[in-house]
């Protein structure tokens, strides 16, 4: 028999699919408005979305990268101050920091969970240290207790990237997004909540950094032709925020989608030897499955990849190259040995197919594929 299942990477089509009627109608809407421009969808989503992730305000700007550049910028850090990040990340978290004009101090992941090296935070911090940017990867919670004690015993402000944990939790139930004095989350359209384009959303309790950043980004302006300080364009759109309200709406049953398939290929995946399952770390609630990431130490990563594509199956890696190691930061004086803990993951990991919509046929044949290949 020839089996013919393809199961891609992620599936932005089946998601507009079920959703057509709803998200048609919202653009529509825009359309008819013609309130392009922080439009009267862009206050209702980020209302919407502040209270979904138990913040007071979420301001909404144009990506997940101007949503940690504009947060920087609102505290006032940029060129020489230090900010704190973790090498093992998508290269926009350490982006922001450039952009801001301050100076990314990169450290190593745990080798239990990919996430944040606290200990490692510990003994970078210097007098000009001001952040600490810790990264809810792949939908997991950094290790924020162990962040938030190195943070106050230094006078530290905390940003959180959430752009992967929409939704994520940590075990005493305190969101991702709630934790930091501030984060930033993306609507890539591959993200938990993805938009039909860029948009990102920044969450704070803070009421004046909130206030700063409605300015910083809209050219330093909230009464028109009227410019408070030097600004930026960067706005989540309105037709975006019109069609994320109604994802937002699904977003809890986006992410039970994504823990079913997880628990799916855990069950089939856990006889099978070479094959290490993603870690759960102990302080984690909901792990909102961004990826989902096993690790297959001593394998040929490509060669593996192609034959799963040989099979149907797209599989990725995030991330091959760490961030001290990318071309763009050879600035930073890092070669390799720098940070083994990321330099081994990157050589070992595999991300398998993860979508909402995935089916436990899809999930099987991925699993069948992988047993074959190895
Ligand atoms: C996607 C992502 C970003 C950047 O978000 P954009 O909306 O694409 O600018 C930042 N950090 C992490 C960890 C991401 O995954």
């Amino acid at each position: 028999m020839i089996v013919s299942t393809s199961v891609p990477f992620v599936d932005l089509r089946t998601q507009y699919r079920n959703l057509k009627a709803e998200i048609d109608e919202a653009v529509g809407r825009v359309l008819d408005r013609c309130d392009y421009i922080l439009g009267g969808a862009v206050k209702e989503f980020e209302q919407a979305f502040a209270s979904f992730v138990g913040a007071k305000r979420a301001i909404g700007v144009g990506s997940g990268t101007d949503a940690l550049h504009l947060i920087l910028r609102g505290l006032d850090i940029g060129p020489g101050d230090e900010v704190i990040t973790v090498t093992n990340t998508f290269i926009a978290t350490v982006e922001a920091i450039t952009l801001a004009g301050a100076s990314p101090v990169l450290v190593d992941c745990r080798e239990d969970d990919y996430l944040i090296d606290p200990d490692a935070v510990e003994q970078v911090v210097t007098s000009r240290t001001r952040a600490i940017i810790p990264v809810h990867l792949y939908g997991q919670p950094a290790d924020m207790d162990a962040v938030a004690g190195i943070a106050d015993a230094h006078d530290l402000v905390i940003i959180e990237d959430a752009a992967q944990s929409h939704g994520a939790t940590m075990s005493d139930d305190r969101p991702c997004g709630s934790i930091g004095r501030a984060a930033g989350f993306s609507f890539y359209p591959s993200k938990n909540l993805g938009a039909c384009g860029d948009g990102g959303m920044i969450t704070t309790n803070d009421e004046e950094l909130a206030e700063r950043l409605a300015l910083l980004r809209n050219w330093g302006s909230v009464v028109k032709y009227q410019h408070e300080v030097k600004g930026f364009n960067s706005r989540l759109d309105t037709m975006q925020a019109a069609i994320l309200s109604v994802k937002l709406k699904h977003l809890d049953d986006f992410n039970e989608g994504r823990a079913r398939a997880a628990g799916w290929y855990r069950e089939r995946l856990e006889a099978v030897s070479g094959v290490i399952l993603p870690p759960r770390a102990p302080w984690t609630g909901r792990h909102v499955y961004h990826l989902f990431v096993v690790r297959v130490p001593g394998c040929d990563q490509n060669g593996l990849i192609d034959k799963l594509k040989a099979d149907g199956v797209q599989a990725g890696i995030h991330y091959p190259i760490p961030v001290h190691l990318q071309p763009a930061y050879a600035d930073l004086g890092l070669t390799e040995g720098a940070f083994r803990v990321s330099e081994k993951a990157s050589r070992e990991i595999i991300s398998l197919p993860m979508y909402p919509e995935i089916t436990e046929g899809q999930v099987d044949h991925v699993v069948e594929s992988l047993r074959r290949c190895l």
